[in-house]
């Protein structure tokens, strides 16, 4: 038995086996994307999402392949001049970049991983149309919280704020109308296999939408909403992944429960994880540290040490990402994750700390 602890792919919830055969057994998998029967799980998926992640009723979701597809969907679809990209990490930069390829006017600027963002002091040039922001950055650890997203919107009222929760997103309870775009994908908090995005669109996101009007691109957003409002899809989805979104939010808790228990979670991770002598979070600033994903620093020889010693004990820890990726690894703290599988890490970490060959 192995246990992952890789924040992303994730370990899937138990019962997919059981929804897969589900889905098999009802047919769902071979009818028409265009069929009622189609329209019914597509209809169902959203409307669970929405209630299961408070997301307002008039915002629109839409699906595409992963949260990279989404990036590229926001650059061609809704911008004409510029997007403005706050980052402090792997993930917020490659976005920016991404970005930045197809709208060459693209600006960013970098901030250190224990700064917390203060918008009322930053300013953003008056052309940018859209400000970016990765909510938690999966490569070092860090959060940008709701309030600092609400102080976004208040500062700039006129522009459309996206944000990337690819790694929190169905994990915290996110203040879905302090901004306009939501982006994520299934890999991760929703405990799914890979292979299918979410991108969620503000009433403001989707007038801009229509107003540029896109129709180069075989994902143009216009495309994707046209269809979706007749609970369609423009090419052939992966059905089988929405199908198992749906299945396993209907037996999810709304959010605030979930949140409420993974916090809870968390800080017994700290404590086992702080327990071990040379451990600690890669930011320092506990404010920002994102409660979803962990990233635990120290030096090469101790880092490459845990993780074999882990792995002997069938426990996967993330490797650490990009610069981080020989003094950090990382703890995927996501709901699908039983509480069990933490009580064997937990173990594992202790009897590390009390061995002399640290
Ligand atoms: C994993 C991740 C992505 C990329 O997700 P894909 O589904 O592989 O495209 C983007 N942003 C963040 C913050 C991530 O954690």
């Amino acid at each position: 038995m192995k246990y992952s602890f890789y924040p992303g792919p994730s370990t899937v919830y138990k019962k997919i086996p059981d929804y897969v055969k589900e889905a098999y057994i009802t047919g769902i998998l071979s009818v028409n994307h265009r069929s009622p029967e189609f329209a019914e799980v597509m209809e169902e998926t959203m409307k669970l999402l929405k209630s299961k992640l408070n997301i307002p009723k008039n915002y629109e979701i839409v699906f595409t392949s992963s949260a990279t597809e989404c990036w590229e969907v926001i650059a061609q679809s809704l911008l004409r001049s510029k997007s403005y990209h706050f980052y402090n990490g792997d993930f917020g930069k490659k976005w920016f970049q991404y970005t930045k390829k197809l709208v060459p006017e693209a600006e960013g600027l970098h901030f250190d991983l224990n700064d917390e963002l203060h918008p009322g002091t930053l300013t953003v040039p008056d052309d940018t149309e859209i400000i970016c922001i990765t909510q938690n950055e999966t490569s070092n650890g860090t959060q940008v919280l709701n309030k600092t997203i609400k102080a976004f919107r208040v500062k700039h009222p006129d522009k459309l704020i996206a944000i990337d929760a690819t790694s929190s997103m169905a994990g915290i309870a996110l203040d879905f109308k302090q901004a306009d775009i939501w982006l994520a994908s299934v890999q991760k908090c929703f405990g799914l296999p890979a292979g299918l995005g979410i991108l969620i669109c503000s009433p403001a996101a989707i007038e801009t939408a229509f107003e540029v009007d896109g129709n180069i691109h075989y994902n143009s957003l216009v495309f994707m909403l046209d269809n979706v409002r007749k609970l369609q899809t423009h090419y052939t989805p992966n059905v089988l992944g929405i199908f198992l979104l749906m299945k396993v939010l209907e037996e999810r808790e709304n959010i605030v429960s979930i949140e409420e228990k993974l916090k809870i979670r968390y800080q017994d991770i700290n404590k086992a994880i702080l327990s071990v002598n040379n451990l600690k979070h890669l930011c320092s600033k506990e404010k920002v540290r994102s409660t979803t994903v962990l990233a635990i620093e120290s030096n090469p020889k101790i880092i490459a040490n845990i993780k074999t010693n882990a792995e002997e004990e069938g426990l996967i820890l993330g490797n650490g990402y990009g610069k981080y990726s020989h003094n950090t690894f990382r703890i995927a703290n996501f709901p699908a994750i039983p509480d069990s599988d933490f009580l064997h890490l937990a173990k594992f970490l202790k009897n590390f700390a009390s061995s002399t060959d640290i």
